[in-house]
């Protein structure tokens, strides 16, 4: 069997070091003509970390990332409304990590190409559509350099291509553009002094107005006794409306964000000055799709953010991706038809991250943080005297129960321990 994955993102690359590890040929094919280490911080949730590490990249990871320890929620004067552990710090067995998007990608991809050989990940080659038959698909391709074009064929091909993926708007042609939630996000990172305990996802303010996120994530600035802050600031102008395509690259300025956070004081975090220190600035609307009514048709199937791009909250974007490839994998070395195998991936999967993109539209954090606003718009001494524990609650129990995060103790089940032949 060979796979043809679509995209050589953080989702394709952990597809491709899936398969090869179930004894399954895969090749990737990337429309960029070079991958760089772009992107900010993202999390990797400790189910992610679980089948990194099965996939040997456990150690890497540590040396690259942060384990995380607590994530806490402040009003925008730095007064703390709840907190609770993280990760190890939570009672998991693996952690979960702070770490840049684009030192995870290269992590990945040198893992990939040392174990499937370097021919095996094609940078320039973008997917422009496919066909398939009962034999298998056939991808037409396009050169990036020289824009020819030229037919690839495969068993399988996964789309792993991303927000605005090819492969999804050939199975779904109906389906518009992103949607909007009226929420921009600036996005950079800063080098500064480590703030509260070093392990901190600190959440400040209100996603009425402004929040601003902050943790670190580099385990190089750590050793050196600094931190590198991912940071972004979210601005909800709900009267707005999406006039450019959303790509994750596109430079913003400082004068748009600058002023919704220029009179924050906080006595731990320089909020002002960490924005205005970032060598550079992103601005990304934030947008997701609305759940599919399926994944997968005969031969072809979707994984990572072409099968459900989510708000970026509760850091299970690049996690869900990992475990989409890991159980894919899982679904093809076990015995029985391509199709079969693509269904049975689909079937398992699909119902549990389209809730997940639905959870992350109304997070129950941001509730509470608007309730506290609006109680003590000045700030207050005590959370008690802003909230009754009852109000409190949802934070603790809402989101994990639904991503399933903290039933994840056991070994993992997608490992492929005897591969077999087909
Ligand atoms: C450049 C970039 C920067 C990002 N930065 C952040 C960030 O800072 N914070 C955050 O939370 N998330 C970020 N994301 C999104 C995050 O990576 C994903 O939400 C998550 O990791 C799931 O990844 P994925 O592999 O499914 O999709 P993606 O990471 O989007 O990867 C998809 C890949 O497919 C390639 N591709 C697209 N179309 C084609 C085609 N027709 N043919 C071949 N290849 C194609 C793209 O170039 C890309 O490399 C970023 C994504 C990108 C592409």
């Amino acid at each position: 069997m060979r796979v043809l994955i679509v995209g050589a993102g953080i989702g394709g690359l952990t597809t491709a070091l899936s398969l090869h590890a179930a004894g399954i040929d895969a090749e990737v094919i990337e429309s960029a003509r070079e991958l760089r280490p772009l992107g900010v911080g993202i999390n990797l949730l400790p189910h992610a970390t679980r089948e990194l590490t099965e996939l040997g990249l456990g150690g890497a990871l540590d040396a690259t990332g942060l384990s995380a320890e607590e994530l806490a929620h402040f009003d925008r004067h730095g007064n703390p409304v709840w907190s609770e552990g993280r990760g190890l710090g939570l009672g998991y067995r693996w952690p979960q990590y702070f770490v840049h998007r684009g030192e995870l990608q290269m992590l990945l991809l040198d893992a990939a190409r040392e174990r499937l050989g370097a021919g095996a990940i094609r940078t320039g080659v973008a997917l422009t559509g496919f066909e398939q038959g009962p034999d298998g698909v056939t991808a037409r391709v396009r050169d990036q350099a020289t824009g020819a074009e030229s037919a690839l064929t495969a068993d399988i091909l996964v789309g792993a291509d991303g927000l605005h993926s090819t492969v999804r708007k050939a199975l779904h042609p109906d389906e518009g553009g992103p949607l909007w939630n009226g929420v921009t996000l600036w996005r950079g990172v800063t080098e500064a002094d480590p703030f509260l305990n070093g392990r901190t996802m600190a959440v400040l303010g209100t996603n009425l107005l402004s929040k601003f996120i902050c943790y670190p994530i580099s385990r190089e600035a750590d050793d050196r006794g600094r931190a590198l802050l991912n940071w972004l600031g979210e601005i909800c102008e709900p009267t707005t409306e999406l006039t450019e395509v959303p790509d994750w690259n596109r430079a913003g300025r400082l004068e748009d964000v600058m002023p919704h956070f220029a009179d924050w004081r906080v006595d731990w975090l320089d909020v002002p000055g960490l924005i205005k220190g970032a060598d550079e600035i992103l601005e990304y609307p934030m947008v997701d799709r609305d759940p599919l009514p399926f994944w997968t048709r005969g031969r072809v199937t979707l994984l990572g953010d072409a099968a459900h791009p989510m708000y970026p909250l509760g850091s299970n974007g690049g996690s869900q991706a990992i475990i989409d490839a890991r159980v894919l994998a899982f679904e093809l070395a076990r015995a029985g038809t391509a199709e079969a195998a693509l269904a049975r991936y689909d079937a398992a999967r699909r119902d549990t991250v389209n809730a997940i993109v639905l959870a992350n539209r109304h997070n129950p954090g941001d509730k509470i943080l608007n309730v506290v606003a609006e109680r003590a718009p000045d700030g207050f001494a005590r959370i008690e005297d802003v909230l009754t524990p009852e109000e409190l609650a949802p934070l603790a129990n809402g989101y994990q129960q639904i991503t399933h995060t903290n039933d994840l103790n056991g070994d993992s089940p997608w490992t492929v321990t005897a591969p077999r032949v087909r």
